[in-house]
């Protein structure tokens, strides 16, 4: 494969192979250190979020709470979040309630899934989505709740931050990537929010998001993560 010396003073052309997309190089003309990659991206605006929902199952369960946090440049922007409870059809099991500290008279008051769901993606707008373990669960949620609404969609970039989390600690049978691994292996602090509140993981999330791109020597784009696509409601 041939790419373009990311460094824009340089641009010269390397070629390398695609099995070293996710290491370490740096480019024998300037010297610049990247990350070998097939595909630069231009973006440096991201959304970390976190869903609690009423179960596993996007086609029968829903989202009972949905927060984020902006990533640009490189940087956390904790005071631009978003946070919200969404009310579900199905009451919250006491297993549920329990594990997510969210029981009924939380959401009692809320707005429903699909209209949280579109404040967010206006909120959003067109920055990538980041989630951790995103594409086997939280990005199927927000498409099961356009699809079960009818909602018109548009496409969205998804990066699931399991795939960062196996750049740095390798994908070797037994290495846990859940968020308490990834948090274990970094030795980040506790969160002083309530884990498995949407609010505590995403604060924790981005923290280990920080350390492991620092870790990686990342750029601002996030390039060499790889993306899915992932749906949100058009506003
Ligand atoms: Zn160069």
């Amino acid at each position: 494969m041939k790419i373009e010396c990311p460094n824009d003073t340089c641009k010269r052309g390397l070629s390398g192979l695609k099995s070293d997309i996710g290491k370490q190089v740096a480019c024998p003309a300037c010297g610049h250190a990247f990350i070998w990659t097939d595909r630069f991206y231009r973006g440096d605006s991201f959304v970390i979020y976190d869903l609690e929902t009423t179960g596993l199952y996007p086609d029968e369960d829903e989202f009972i709470q949905l927060a984020a946090v902006r990533f640009e440049g490189g940087r956390l922007i904790p005071e631009d979040g978003f946070s919200s409870f969404a009310r579900p059809r199905r009451r919250i099991s006491s297993f549920i309630e329990s594990y997510t500290g969210i029981g009924n008279h939380h959401v009692a008051g809320a707005p429903r899934p699909e209209e949280v769901l579109c404040r967010f993606s206006q909120w959003a707008g067109d920055s990538t989505l980041i989630a951790h373990n995103g594409l086997r669960f939280d990005s199927k949620f927000l498409a099961a709740t356009c699809r079960r609404h009818g909602l018109a969609t548009r496409p969205v970039d998804c990066i699931d931050s399991i795939h960062i989390s196996k750049m740095l600690f390798g994908k070797a049978r037994g290495t846990g990537h859940s968020l308490d691994h990834v948090k274990a292996r970094l030795g980040l602090r506790d969160t002083t929010l309530r884990r498995h509140d949407a609010r505590g993981d995403v604060d924790l999330l981005g923290r280990a998001l920080l350390a492991m791109s620092d870790r990686l020597g990342l750029d601002t784009h996030l390039n060499a993560v790889p993306r899915h696509p992932s749906l949100l409601p058009q506003v």
